[in-house]
């Protein structure tokens, strides 16, 4: 048996403490932050602990893998998908037809075969721009100076509804240099709105610094060693 404290109920739990206590630190609500649980690796079993556990949000990288789970937990009710994995365009078809969130846009041709594949049944797919917050070469994500461009095409597509940015620093280890990528992001996004996109979605923080993400204003987190444990060997296409 496992010990109570290494349950994915009492991680997730003390997820949510950590949450709860950076919110007060903010002087935020908790109700304004979302829980996204990154589940990439793990079996959908361990989803379905984090379900009864009272999870619904669960964020997927590898997108075969990520199908096979889907199929395996259709009985969940109300669990809702995120795709937060590099996009390539042979993916986005069944992206687009699977997932309810797409957090990794940072080009528009992408954007576009997002919108043109999303099914008609389905409400527009919410997606964000992924900004490269560190400026790094290597890292993904549009430069911050290119971004009201692509923004501004991206809020036109009518499959889609532009939420916000999202963002994946390089790891620092000190809170305020932890901080500053996650203030440029909640920068652009206010520069956005005075532009008149309604956005309402700043994606960013992680299991390691998901604190300073949240008095940067993150309106939600996304968090997978912290809930599940170590990650497997990805399943499916990487
Ligand atoms: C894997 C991943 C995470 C979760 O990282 P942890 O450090 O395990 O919390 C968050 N966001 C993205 C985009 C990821 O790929």
């Amino acid at each position: 048996m496992q010990p109570r404290d290494e349950t994915i109920a009492a991680r997730l739990g003390a997820v949510r403490e950590r949450i709860a206590e950076a919110c007060r630190r903010a002087g935020r609500g908790t109700d304004e932050v979302t829980l996204l649980a990154v589940s990439k690796t793990q079996p959908a079993e361990a989803l379905r602990e984090a379900w009864e556990a009272g999870q619904r949000a669960f964020g997927e990288s590898y997108l075969q893998e990520a199908l096979d789970k889907i199929e395996a937990l259709r009985g969940l009710t109300g669990v809702e998908w995120h795709f937060i994995g590099p996009l390539q365009s042979n993916k986005t078809r069944r992206i687009a037809g699977n997932f309810q969130w797409v957090h990794g846009v940072d080009r528009l041709k992408v954007a576009r075969r997002l919108s043109e594949q999303r099914p008609e049944g389905l409400p527009p797919l919410s997606v964000c721009i992924q900004v490269n917050t560190s400026g790094e070469a290597s890292k993904a994500g549009v430069h911050p100076e290119e971004l009201p461009a692509l923004a501004e095409a991206v809020a036109e597509l009518p499959r889609l509804h532009l939420r916000g940015l999202m963002t994946i620093p390089a790891p620092a280890s000190t809170l305020e240099a932890q901080r500053r990528p996650f203030r440029l992001l909640r920068r652009l996004l206010e520069a956005l709105q005075e532009r008149g996109l309604p956005l309402d979605t700043l994606s960013m923080g992680m299991s390691g610094d998901l604190e300073a993400a949240i008095l940067e204003g993150a309106t939600l987190v996304r968090v997978g060693t912290a809930i599940f444990g170590p990650r497997r060997a990805p399943g499916g296409d990487p």
